[in-house]
């Protein structure tokens, strides 16, 4: 569907929203201004404003997820000036807060109480709630593997002004619908979800949670798939994953972890990244918070080469297999690391020495690893290529060893990484050359993604552009699916004001 082409003059549209605001109004060298909402109240004029004037909108927390490779053409909404905390329960651990409210202050609330939430990215303190919830961020308890879980309800501003509260709704659920709006968009998602039934029985991948499209898990809509809410539907969770363009996240009520009172690593040397692979999934299923594979290449970089300082030698070609596990309870972390141990007797998973006064050192170079493979890749910062993806735990060394297959044809250089908890398998570009010949070859990222679909897999991409993920849609689901999903988008946004937002390109 195409946006409105808005007529309005841009110089006009900013002085209007000068007036109008009393957040800051800035122009940054694109059509349209960046605008930072002082409270609730400027967000809804700010909304309506670009309403009124047919301007696209887009929502954005510290923007550092969203590389692109053109810049967005819409007013953008910075929302980290609604930094508000509502409510905190400090006994059960639960929080409502602004959307613009950063990981590192929610932090400083919530950790002298004994909660956390347990985000699996490091270094990302001044992530926003709105955007961590946007990007269906991972944690790491195992118990939870997304913050989509964690979500007890959200306030969202539709783009034509609409202010609903979403949360559990059934039979007892207090959820109201506020307005006709509301109660429009809320059945006929529901319909949708009734008539599309065999499709997304057919269609959608069962074994793993996708990161593209629409989430008709969170209506109960897919018996049997993973990360279906079945009869407990809380509406909360169609906005996890959503990166803004269903609605805009307002208030944020979150369930929080308690903080581990103790810790241990396990570091497990493999001759083979395929080797590593086929027992990750294994010792993930044990309890580790953290479960994680690297590959030599990745190894090579300076904080791999501080980690193996740590460690003693490891084998040239090999991987390196690295679990954390946290807990109240010494004994019982004790107890999982020996049943670890005792599963890899025998596989050629080789147990690293690893004396527990070492386990703070470890983990800032684990961290500094997993930074530098996010964060330092050669090259553009987006693509269109899914270099992330998420398989079924048996199907995860097959689709490596295609995947592999694939970029050793190209004569392509790349760094593997793998996550044990989300069955997830990353690459990076090793070197300048492979990364500029990767970004834009759209017939290798089809190929990609023919082969995760067909192993039941979903496609994801931390760097993925803007465009490029919303192409993918109908590559991960068929046609159908992807048309059923941007009817449900479309119910929220019908006049597709809200854009994608783009950063950093
Ligand atoms: C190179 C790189 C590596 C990364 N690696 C990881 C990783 O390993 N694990 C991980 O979990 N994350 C990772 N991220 C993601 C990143 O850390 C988080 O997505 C980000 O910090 C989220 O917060 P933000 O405020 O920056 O979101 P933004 O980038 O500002 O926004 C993220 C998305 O959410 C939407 N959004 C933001 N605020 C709102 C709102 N109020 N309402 C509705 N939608 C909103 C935006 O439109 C956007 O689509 C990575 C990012 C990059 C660039």
């Amino acid at each position: 569907m195409s946006r409105r082409n808005p007529s309005t003059d841009p110089a006009w549209f900013g002085r209007r929203l000068r007036a109008a605001l009393r957040g800051r109004v800035e122009a940054d060298g694109a059509r349209w201004p960046v605008a930072r909402p002082a409270d609730e109240a400027d967000l809804r004029v700010a909304t309506e404003i670009a309403a009124q004037a047919g301007v696209p909108l887009a929502v954005r927390g510290a923007g550092l997820d969203s590389p692109g490779m053109g810049g967005v053409d819409a007013l953008v909404l910075d929302c980290r000036q609604l930094d508000a905390v509502l409510d905190f329960d400090r006994d059960a651990g639960c929080i409502e807060a602004q959307a613009g409210l950063t990981l590192a202050a929610l932090d400083a609330i919530a950790a002298p109480q004994g909660w956390r939430l347990a985000l699996d990215a490091p270094g990302r303190g001044a992530s926003t709630l709105g955007g961590l919830v946007g990007i269906d961020a991972r944690l790491r308890a195992s118990a939870a593997v997304a913050i989509g879980s964690r979500l007890e309800g959200i306030e969202v501003l539709l783009a034509d002004g609409t202010v609903q509260r979403f949360g559990p709704f059934g039979v007892a659920d207090a959820t109201r619908l506020e307005s006709t709006r509301a109660s429009a968009l809320v059945s006929g998602l529901f319909e949708i979800a009734a008539r599309e039934r065999e499709t997304l029985a057919r269609d959608w991948p069962m074994r793993v949670v996708p990161s593209l499209g629409f989430r008709f898990t969170a209506l109960g809509a897919i018996p049997g798939a993973v990360g279906d809410a079945g009869a407990a539907v809380n509406l909360a969770g169609l906005l996890a994953g959503s990166r803004g363009a269903l609605a805009i996240s307002q208030r944020i009520r979150l369930r929080l972890d308690r903080r581990p009172a103790h810790r241990r690593w396990l570091a497990l040397a493999a001759d083979s990244f395929a080797e590593g692979l086929v027992r990750l999934p294994a010792i993930a299923g044990h309890g580790p918070v953290m479960a994680g594979l690297f590959d030599a290449s990745a190894l090579a970089l300076a904080p791999g080469r501080a980690l193996a300082g740590l460690l003693g030698p490891l084998p040239a070609a090999g991987a390196l297999l690295l679990a954390e596990f946290e807990g109240e309870d010494a004994a019982r972390i004790e107890a999982g690391l020996g049943r670890v141990l005792a599963t890899c007797s025998g596989s050629g998973l080789r147990p690293l020495r690893l004396p527990a006064s070492l386990g703070q050192r470890l983990a800032t170079q684990v961290d500094a690893l997993r930074m530098a493979l996010a964060d330092t890749v050669p090259g553009p910062a987006a693509t269109i290529l899914p270099e992330d993806c998420r398989l079924p735990p048996e199907r995860l060394v097959e689709g490596w060893r295609r995947i592999d297959a694939l970029l050793a044809e190209r004569r392509l250089r790349v760094r593997w990484f793998a996550g044990g908890h989300d069955g997830r398998l990353s690459l990076r570009a090793a070197d300048p050359a492979s990364a500029r010949a990767m970004v834009r070859d759209g017939a290798l990222a089809a190929a990609v993604c023919r082969i995760v679909r067909e192993l039941g897999g979903a496609i994801d991409g931390d760097r993925l552009d803007p465009a490029a993920r919303a192409a993918l849609v109908p590559l991960q689901f068929g046609a159908a699916l992807a048309a059923a999903g941007e009817k449900a988008r479309a119910l929220f946004d019908p006049q597709n004001r809200l854009a994608p937002f783009v950063g950093g390109a």
